[in-house]
């Protein structure tokens, strides 16, 4: 069975570890090519858009997939979304693999938002703000003048932060708990905005803000589509395992 895994979390490496050697599975991974150097994973590795949901289906075809399993992050809606109708119209097997949300703990001060833009409703200047969410969707931000924002990414930047009030921070994860609050403290952060995400890696940082009586804004998770879904990395092996 050629299974195409659609990559770019944590759990997508953990199965491509889990399917190393699995007689009769033949992986191909798949990144969007965002990050400059992705985590290495033990099989064969494309990457780049396939071209929307035609694009992905012509190379569905082309190179034979019997089975397509999505381990994108969370927030990658739209490649989850052309994976979930390229697959519907070429009735392949298909399986998202879909990590639990986040849920707020005793002590924990998040107030949920639907957009980012909706950041300046509650955050009033002049206030520290750590953008945990990522450079990509940056220009969202664009309404909290008077703030000053600080980016946390993994590359390091092509160009200068988009806006006079604010800056990039170069950090790769994991990032501990103890690394969190020693970087809150020292950034004096009034606010924390972060993405719903779930997992073990990102939560340091809510645990970092709960410790330091941070406010947190927290993104809700984007619209996923209709389809058969698992929460963990096992049932995700398991699904394949059976043939998918
Ligand atoms: P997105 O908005 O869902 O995807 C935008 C486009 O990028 C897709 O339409 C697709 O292009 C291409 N793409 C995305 N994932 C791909 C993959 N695994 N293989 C091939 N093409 C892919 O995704 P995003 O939010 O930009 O995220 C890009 C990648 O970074 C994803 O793989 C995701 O897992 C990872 N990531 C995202 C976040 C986040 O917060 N969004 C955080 C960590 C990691 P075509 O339409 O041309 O096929």
């Amino acid at each position: 069975m050629k299974l195409l895994l659609l990559a770019g979390s944590g759990e997508a490496r953990m199965v491509a570890e889990g399917l190393t050697g699995m007689a009769g599975i033949d992986v191909v991974a798949s990144y969007a090519g965002a990050t400059q150097r992705p985590a290495t994973l033990p099989c064969a590795t494309r990457s780049g858009g396939f071209g929307g949901v035609e694009g992905l289906r012509e190379y569905i075809r082309r190179e034979r997939i019997d089975a397509l399993l999505d381990a994108t992050h969370p927030y990658a809606w739209r490649m989850s979304a052309n994976a979930a109708a390229a697959a519907r119209a070429e009735n392949l097997p298909h399986l998202q693999l879909l990590r639990p949300e986040w849920r707020p703990e005793p002590g924990d001060d998040w107030t949920m938002i639907a957009t980012e833009q909706q950041a300046a409703e509650h955050i009033r200047p002049p206030a520290r703000v750590f953008l945990a969410t990522g450079r990509q969707n940056l220009e969202n931000f664009a309404n909290l003048d008077g703030c000053w924002l600080i980016c946390r990414r993994i590359d390091p930047p092509k160009a200068a932060f988009p806006f006079a009030n604010g800056e990039y921070l170069r950090g790769r994860p994991p990032f501990s708990l103890a690394d969190e609050v020693a970087l809150f403290s020292r950034l004096g952060l009034d606010w924390l905005v972060a993405k719903n995400a779930g997992g073990v890696e990102g939560r340091s940082k809510l645990d970092a803000a709960r410790q330091l009586g941070l406010r947190v804004l927290m993104i809700e998770r984007p619209r996923q589509p209709d389809c058969q879904r698992v929460d963990c990395v096992r049932a995700a092996l398991e699904w394949v395992r059976a043939g998918a």
